[in-house]
């Protein structure tokens, strides 16, 4: 095995903290007025402005930073019905569906393919898990199978792991993040969406209690329909117009790789580790150890409602003390309308990656794959995911704010199901049919005294 130079505090230095992105054109003027105006460019806002477009209204997205820089284009890029909570699996259908047609719909690449995924364990309370689930899918004909042990290390075909099972789901698949969103964004700008980059949305105008503008930093936007789909910042935005968003988030770190033997066709996941081959490649490997739990004003606010999750997740989390307490999507923050806002003050989340599980990682990867024994990495990188209390994004009209709508909160899972999420926001706003039973997704459910149903599989 050749000897591979390890020193992540200079791979930071050397190649950044910010993954490939593909760039998107900017409209330099800002619209005056706008049927509905959309914050926030990641994939859920790109998503919801393309369908938006493609029913006839005149849509402004406004983005701080850049198209798809935040978690958007930081993830995994997995596209899965498998281990899905039951509430999600069918926008998680529907969102496979739109995937397979949106590359030959908008003509662009989304890197979008149904490779497959495939779950390992040598954990027996993992299997119940996946057994228990595996029973429910069933019922709803998702295409997926138990493994024994002998399934499982013929699919994970020149790993050394000590497989006693897995389960395999053979048309899910995995999109590029580098991709994904700036592609839905051209395509929304081709049907007449307007896009302005580096443009804080700092809050909303009201007219006889409603929505009537968009206050940006570079003017404001008329409009009596907003969807607010700001990622981690949501609840920082809602809570400025009186609104209480029960948000928390989590630091992930991963890296990717230079490009390697291919030992998966797509998506393998083990306990210590998982792998997603990438379109140049390479893989991007996940590092469950890695998480980390920052204490910050947000999640204390909201610390009743995220106890029960918190609790069945804490071995796995690191908490820490740092400098989220003061600044970032969870800090304490107040501004006027006409000042700059704490959107603008960091253009783009981008949080520290914990360094201290690489080596441990790359040791387990290497030990479990001797096929990749000489592998390097190319970038580390973390990012920020937002969740809800009951792990269910928000998908809404926000009750309070007529005008005001909510796409955020996806959780940890919101890249693969961005399209049928967008769409939904889409239908809702336009008053159409939603392909799918919006009722999981209501706001409501998390400020009205509803028991938090625990999450499902995830
Ligand atoms: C390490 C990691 C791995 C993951 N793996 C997967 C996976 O394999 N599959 C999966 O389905 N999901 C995965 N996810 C989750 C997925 O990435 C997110 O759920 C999804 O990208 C959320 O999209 P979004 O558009 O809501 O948020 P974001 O992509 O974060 O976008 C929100 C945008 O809003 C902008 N914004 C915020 N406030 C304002 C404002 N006031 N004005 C203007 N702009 C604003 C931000 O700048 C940002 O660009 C993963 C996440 C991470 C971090």
């Amino acid at each position: 095995m050749n000897a591979i130079p390890l020193d992540p505090a200079s791979l930071l230095r050397h190649s950044g903290t910010r993954p490939p992105l593909e760039a998107v054109p900017d409209d330099e003027h800002l619209p005056a007025q706008a049927d509905i105006v959309v914050i926030g460019g990641g994939i859920i806002g790109v998503s919801a402005a393309y369908y938006l477009a493609k029913k006839g209204y005149g849509v402004a997205l406004v983005e701080k930073g850049q198209i798809g820089a935040e978690q958007s284009s930081r993830n995994w890029g997995w596209c899965r019905q498998q281990n899905r909570d039951a509430r999600e699996l069918p926008l998680a259908r529907q969102s496979l569906g739109l995937w397979g047609g949106l590359q030959s719909e908008i003509g662009d690449d989304l890197g979008f393919r149904r490779c497959g995924l495939i779950y390992v364990t040598t954990d027996p309370a993992d299997m119940a898990q996946w057994e228990r689930w595996g029973a429910f899918a069933r019922q709803q004909q998702v295409d997926t199978r138990m493994l024994g042990a002998a399934e499982a290390r013929a699919l994970a075909a020149g790993s050394t792991g000590a497989w006693i099972g897995g389960v395999h789901s053979p048309t899910d698949g995995v999109a590029d993040p580098s991709r994904a969103a700036p592609a839905l964004a051209r395509a929304a700008r081709r049907l007449g969406v307007t896009l302005h980059q580096r443009c804080a949305a700092r809050g909303v105008e009201r007219m006889a209690g409603a929505v009537s503008g968009v206050v940006t930093e570079r003017g404001t936007i008329r409009t009596a329909t907003v969807l607010c789909a700001g990622g981690a910042w949501a609840s920082m935005f809602c809570r400025r117009h009186g609104i209480a968003f029960p948000q928390a988030g989590v630091r992930s770190t991963v890296f990717r790789t230079r490009p390697a033997r291919d030992v998966v066709a797509g998506g393998f996941y083990s306990p210590r580790f998982s792998l997603t081959r990438r379109l140049d490649g390479g893989y991007t490997v996940s590092m469950p150890a890695a998480a980390q739990l920052d204490i910050t004003p947000q999640g204390l606010r909201y610390a009743r409602q995220f106890w029960p999750s918190f609790r069945a997740r804490r071995k796995a989390l690191h908490i820490r003390l740092g400098r989220s307490f003061l600044e970032g999507p969870e800090a304490l923050a107040n501004w006027q309308l006409d000042a700059v806002s704490p959107f603008e003050r960091m253009r783009v989340l981008d949080p520290a990656p914990n360094l201290s599980a690489i080596a441990a990682t790359l040791a387990e990867m290497r030990a479990c794959y001797p096929g990749l024994g000489d592998i390097e990495i190319a970038q580390i990188w973390a990012g920020w995911i937002d969740s809800t209390p009951d792990m269910v994004p928000v998908i809404s009209a926000v009750d309070g704010l007529p005008g005001l709508h909510l796409a955020a909160g996806f959780s940890g899972h919101g890249f693969g199901i961005g399209p049928a999420a967008g769409q939904l926001a889409a239908d809702l706003i336009a008053g159409d049919r939603p392909a799918v039973d919006p009722r999981p997704f209501r706001y409501a459910r998390l400020v009205d005294g509803s028991p938090i149903e625990p999450p499902g599989a995830f």
